[in-house]
C-alpha cells in the first residue's frame, strides 16, 4: 500500500486544482518559504478526517478554504482527494485503488466519499484504522515536532516510535481485552457464589 496521489481544490493556498503524484519510496516537496509545503501535509491529515482546526494551523475549520488573494476571489468550498494504491489488499476493501475525498463548504459541514460514493467519517476511520495511516496514528510529523522528537529522552522517543509503528493501537486493544476479562471474571465469581448458595 502506498499513497499514489493527492489532489487539492480550493484547499488553503491551492485555489486551482493541483495534483501531486507520489511514487513508492521517498518523496520530497521543496519550495520557498510560504509556498504551501505544509499546506500539502495539512491536506493529507484533513482528508483522513482531521477535526481540529489547530492541528491544521487555523483558527476555525473553514480556514482551510481558499480565502482569496489580491488577484483572486475567495472560494466557497475546499476539496481534497487522496488516492491510495491498495493492490496488496492492505486496506480491507475490494478495490486495488481507493480514493478518499473530503469536501467542506463555507457554511460548515464536511462531506466524505470513498471511490466517489458518499460515506461517513466513521467509514473512512474504520477503513484506515488498521493501516497505520489514519488521523490518530500520528505518522505525520510536523515542523517543530521534529525538534521534540530529537530532544526527547529515551522513554519519550520510544513512545513516539511506538505510536508511529502502530503499537499504540495494539496496546489499546490489549487494555480493552483485559477490561473485558476482568468483567468476565467478576461475572464468573458471581455465578460461582450463586451455585455455592444453591448447593
Ligand atoms: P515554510 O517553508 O515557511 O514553512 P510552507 O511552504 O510550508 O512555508 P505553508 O505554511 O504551507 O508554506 O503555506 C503558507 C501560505 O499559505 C501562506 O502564504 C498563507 O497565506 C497561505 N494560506 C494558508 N491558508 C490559506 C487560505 N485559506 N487561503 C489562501 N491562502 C492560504
Amino acid at each position: 500500500m502506498h499513497l499514489k496521489s493527492l489532489t487539492l481544490r480550493g484547499f488553503k493556498s491551492f485555489a486551482s486544482a493541483t495534483t501531486l503524484r507520489f511514487e513508492p519510496g521517498i518523496t520530497c516537496v521543496v519550495g520557498p518559504n510560504g509556498s504551501g509545503k505544509s499546506n500539502v501535509v495539512d491536506a493529507l491529515s484533513w482528508v483522513m478526517g482531521e477535526q481540529g482546526a489547530k492541528s491544521l494551523r487555523g483558527g476555525k475549520m473553514e480556514d482551510v478554504i481558499f480565502a482569496g488573494t489580491s488577484g483572486r476571489a475567495p472560494l466557497g468550498r475546499a476539496e481534497v482527494s487522496l488516492t491510495i494504491d491498495n493492490s496488496d489488499g492492505a486496506l480491507p476493501i475490494d478495490y486495488a485503488e481507493v480514493t478518499i475525498t473530503r469536501t467542506m463548504f463555507r457554511n460548515g459541514g464536511s462531506e466524505y466519499a470513498l471511490n466517489g460514493d458518499t460515506c461517513r467519517l466513521l467509514d473512512i476511520q474504520e477503513l484506515l484504522s488498521d493501516s497505520g495511516i489514519g488521523r490518530e496514528m500520528h505518522v505525520i510529523v510536523g515542523q517543530g515536532q521534529l525538534d521534540s522528537v530529537l530532544q526527547a529522552d529515551p522513554m519519550g522517543r520510544r513512545a513516539f516510535i511506538e505510536e508511529a509503528a502502530g503499537v499504540l493501537k495494539h496496546r489499546k486493544r490489549k487494555e480493552k481485552a483485559l477490561r473485558k476479562l476482568d468483567a468476565m471474571q467478576a461475572n464468573l465469581n458471581r455465578v460461582q457464589d450463586l451455585v455455592a448458595e444453591l448447593r
